[in-house]
C-alpha cells in the first residue's frame, strides 16, 4: 500500500521513470474454472481512492474465453530510469559514498563505511542472500525464474490476462510499456530453474500467441513483434516471504553492530520497496532505542 501511494505520487514528476499507466485486468474462463468458480480480485483493489471500474462475462472482450476483469488507474515503473533516479536523489544528500565490493561475510560490510566503522549494516542482497545467513535460513531461499520480451511497440496500457494452463501452470500473459519506449511482455514463474537461462523457442511462441489473441495492437503490419531484446531474471523468493528484522544472534556476536535483513521479495521487490524501507527504519530506530536505553 505504501508503494502504491508512493508511485502515484512519484509518477507526477517525469524524470523519476514511473508513469500513470491505465491497467486491465481480465480473467479467462479456465482460471476461474481452476479457482474453483470463484471471483478473486487483486489486494490493491481494496485500497481507498483507486478508481476502479469491474467488468462482468457480458463486459469483457467477446469470443477470447474471458470470464471478467477491470480497469483501474495505475503506474508502470521504468526500472532503468527509477534506479538512476534514485541513486541521483540519494547523492544530492552528500551523505552518501558508493562503493562497488563483493562480500563473502556479512562481517566485510562492517569495515566498508565511509568514516571508518558502521553502526548498522542492513542486508538487503536478494537472492544471494542464500550466501550470507546461516544453513537454516539460506535453505529457505529460492529462485523464482521469470522471462520477458522488450518490444519496440507500445500497448498504450498495462494488461494481465491471468490464465490456467494446465500445461504451463506458472505462465500468464502480462505486458507494461515503458517510459523510455518499448514494451515489456511476460511472463513465468519457475520455481528452482537457474540452469535455464535463456527463453526456449517454444515459451517465447506462447508469448507471441497470447500477444496475438489479447493485445495485437502491439504487433506490426506483418502480424510478428519487433523483438528487441528477450531477457531472463531470477526472483529472490523466500519460504514464509521477506525477511525484514534485525539478526540479534550476529548483533550480539560482532559487538553490538546491528545486522537487519531486507531479502526474499521475489516478484515485488519494486512495488515493496517504499513499505520494506519503511519497516527498515523502524527496525533502526528501535534498535537506536533500545541502545540509548542501555
Ligand atoms: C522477470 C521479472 C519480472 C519482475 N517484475 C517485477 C514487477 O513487476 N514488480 C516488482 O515489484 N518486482 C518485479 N520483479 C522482482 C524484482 O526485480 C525483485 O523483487 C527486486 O529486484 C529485488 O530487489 P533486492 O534489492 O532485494 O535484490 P536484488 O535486486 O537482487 O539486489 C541485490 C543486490 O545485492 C548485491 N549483492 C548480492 N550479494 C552480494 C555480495 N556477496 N557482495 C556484494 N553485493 C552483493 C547484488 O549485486 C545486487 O546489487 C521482477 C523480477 C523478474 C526477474
Amino acid at each position: 500500500m505504501v508503494g502504491f501511494y508512493k508511485f502515484m505520487q512519484l509518477a507526477q514528476t517525469p524524470e523519476t521513470g514511473v508513469w500513470n499507466q491505465d491497467y486491465v485486468y481480465y480473467v479467462t474462463e479456465r482460471q476461474y474454472k481452476h479457482a474453483g468458480c470463484k471471483v478473486e480480485w487483486p489486494w490493491f483493489l481494496n485500497m481507498p481512492g483507486l478508481k476502479y471500474e469491474k467488468f462482468d462475462k457480458s463486459q469483457v472482450p467477446q469470443g477470447l474465453g474471458l470470464q471478467y476483469g477491470f480497469c483501474c488507474d495505475g503506474v508502470v515503473i521504468s526500472t532503468t530510469l527509477y534506479m538512476v533516479w534514485l541513486l541521483n536523489e540519494n547523492l544530492k544528500t552528500g551523505r552518501f559514498k558508493i562503493q562497488r565490493r563483493s562480500i563473502s561475510d556479512l562481517k566485510e560490510a562492517i569495515g566498508l563505511h565511509h568514516r571508518g566503522k558502521a553502526d548498522i549494516v542492513v542486508n538487503a542482497t536478494g537472492l544471494l542472500a542464500r550466501d550470507l545467513v546461516t544453513p537454516e535460513e539460506a535453505a529457505k531461499v529460492h529462485s523464482v525464474r521469470g522471462t520477458t520480451l522488450l518490444v519496440e511497440s507500445n500497448a498504450g496500457k498495462q494488461y494481465t490476462v491471468k490464465d490456467h494452463d494446465p500445461e504451463f501452470p506458472g505462465e500468464y500473459l502480462y505486458v507494461m510499456s515503458r517510459q523510455e519506449g518499448g514494451t515489456v511482455i511476460g511472463g513465468c514463474f519457475e520455481k528452482d530453474a537457474e540452469h535455464r537461462k535463456t527463453i526456449d523457442p517454444a515459451q517465447r511462441q506462447r508469448y507471441l500467441d497470447r500477444v496475438k489473441k489479447y493485445v495485437p495492437h502491439l504487433l506490426n503490419s506483418k502480424g510478428e513483434l519487433d523483438i528487441v531484446r528477450e531477457q531472463v531474471g531470477f526472483r529472490p523468493g523466500r519460504v514464509g516471504g521477506p525477511r525484514i528484522e534485525l539478526d540479534q544472534k550476529w548483533t550480539h556476536d560482532n559487538g553490538g553492530v546491528a545486522l537487519i535483513h531486507n531479502y526474499g521479495h521475489e516478484g515485488s521487490g519494486f512495488l515493496s520497496s517504499w513499505g520494506s524501507s519503511a519497516r527498515v527504519l523502524k527496525v533502526v530506530n528501535d534498535f537506536l532505542g533500545f541502545k540509548a536505553k542501555l
